[in-house]
């Protein structure tokens, strides 16, 4: 044999045996499909006499902003394709146009739009306002603090998102973005990932991601320090760009050839929704929309691994967000569409955890601040490393 056909060989060889890995983890995720397929035909319906569920996206960018190439088309077919009730626009400023009053808002298909920004304070500090004004590109000359007020004072809501550089915690923010999907996504490796979603990214695109995520620790400790001192929301922010992917070729028009494009919005919206709960009988609006994330009637789904839709995390009455005394009750209630394992949080600190059931009665331990996480079973550690499912808190008060 010509030493050039030896050579060939041993290459051939050499390419098979490196997909081998990629294959094996096609057939485990497709295991793990198939199982949450039919998870998510067994849901448990869950009543709620006061509230009606609605799912979205928070932190969005198109091209208005910069950053991010992408059409409000594009946009617009994503968030109707993945079912998303809601998306809040949150795009960057410019000192020559007021960005929000130029993105997408009102309602388009199934899919209402709220247009906020992306700010920047001069503590170097980047917080979510929403709705969006046309002094965002002057709030870089502000403290953080006097942002916080200004936005307050105009019945704006004022959201920290980054929170691993967010300096100034003394500020009176709205709400905290424990959990950035862009970011996220940004962080998984390239080179598995390519492979993977060569094999599985047809299939499978959103596991591929979910599976490489991990619960953000330090963001919700961030988070739990300041909900202790005064009521704040936890939620996740999608900060979709469509802008992450790796091309062999391309033009100056953005023609791209033979590439991977790793966030388009339908799969962003797809794996993980902010759950609000608005008031039965009160339409989906924008006012209704941002009081709920105000008020904290608001949980982080992880929506790819199990339909979130239908937890609930109560004290009697009580929803999450809201306060109540202690004398009201003693049990917190946690309701899961599908049996999961959950951990209560008191004061960021874990007080309780269960497993194998979808319904769970927890001893409240005295006033503080509860939240609960909520994780599958059953999918694999990869996809038990972060949590399907995060609750904003209940706030008990002593009895008075
Ligand atoms: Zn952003």
């Amino acid at each position: 044999m010509k030493i050039f056909k030896r050579i060939l060989i041993a290459v051939a060889v050499l390419v098979i045996l490196s997909q081998v890995p990629f294959a094996y983890r096609r057939y485990m995720i497709g295991q793990t499909a198939d199982k949450i397929a039919s998870d998510n035909t067994a849901r448990r319906q869950i009543e709620d006499a006061r509230f009606d569920e609605y799912h979205g996206a928070i932190h969005a960018h198109s091209a208005i902003g910069g950053h991010s190439n992408a059409t409000f088309d594009e946009l617009i077919a994503g968030a109707n394709a993945a079912g998303t009730n809601f998306v809040v626009m949150t795009e960057h400023w410019s000192d020559a146009y007021d960005t929000s009053a130029m993105t997408l808002s009102g309602q388009h298909g199934n899919t209402l739009f709220v247009a906020g920004n992306e700010i920047d304070t001069a503590d170097d500090d980047r917080m979510l306002m929403v709705p969006g004004s046309a002094d965002a590109a002057g709030l870089r000359r502000l403290s953080t603090r006097d942002v916080a007020a200004k936005l307050h004072n105009e019945h704006r809501l004022a959201l920290v998102t980054y929170p691993e550089r967010f300096h100034s915690w003394r500020a009176d923010i709205d709400g905290v973005e424990v959990f950035n999907l862009h970011t996220a996504a940004k962080n998984i490796n390239r080179f598995t990932a390519f492979f993977d979603l060569l094999w599985s990214g047809s299939s499978y695109p959103e596991l591929v991601f979910a599976r490489s995520f991990s619960r953000p620790d330090e963001n919700l400790a961030k988070f739990d320090s300041y909900a202790e001192a005064d009521r704040a929301t936890l939620f996740a922010g999608t900060d979709a760009h469509s802008n992450i992917g790796f091309y062999l070729l391309g033009d100056e028009t953005g023609h791209k050839f033979f590439g991977v494009k790793l966030d388009p919005y339908e799969r962003i919206f797809r794996i993980m929704q902010v759950h609000v709960l608005i008031p039965k009988g009160t339409p989906l609006t924008q006012d209704s929309l941002l009081a709920a994330i105000s008020d904290g009637r608001v949980f982080v789904g992880m929506d790819a691994l199990g339909d979130t839709s239908g937890f609930r995390f109560r004290f009697g009455d009580r929803s999450m967000g809201e306060r109540a005394s202690v004398a009201e009750s003693n049990v917190l209630t946690v309701d899961l569409p599908l049996k999961s394992r959950v951990v209560l949080y008191k004061n960021g600190q874990k007080a309780a955890e269960n497993a194998g059931a979808d319904h769970y009665e927890f001893k409240a331990d005295g006033p503080g601040v509860y939240r609960v996480e909520a994780y599958r079973e059953g999918l694999g550690a990869a996809f038990e490393a972060m949590p399907w499912i995060m609750s904003n808190p209940i706030y008990l008060a002593p009895a008075p």
